[in-house]
């Protein structure tokens, strides 16, 4: 799980590229916002990844 806490505020954060979405004040809201902009969460062995849209069209493509 990559949404980073400072005080009050979530931000979330690319774990590939660093990338990272405006402060979200509730942490419901920042995975609303990787939604919207179109992240992907990704479970590994490490635990919660998360990938920017452009990231994980990366990753799509590695797989292929
Ligand atoms: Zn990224």
């Amino acid at each position: 799980m990559s949404i980073e806490r400072f005080c009050d505020t979530y931000t979330p954060t690319c774990d590939y590229c660093g990338a990272e979405l405006p402060d979200e004040f509730d942490f419901y809201d920042a995975v609303d916002a990787k939604k919207q902009a179109g992240w992907h969460s990704v479970k590994d062995e490490y635990g919660w990844s998360d990938y920017c849209d452009e990231c994980w069209l990366e990753r799509c493509w590695d797989n292929e």
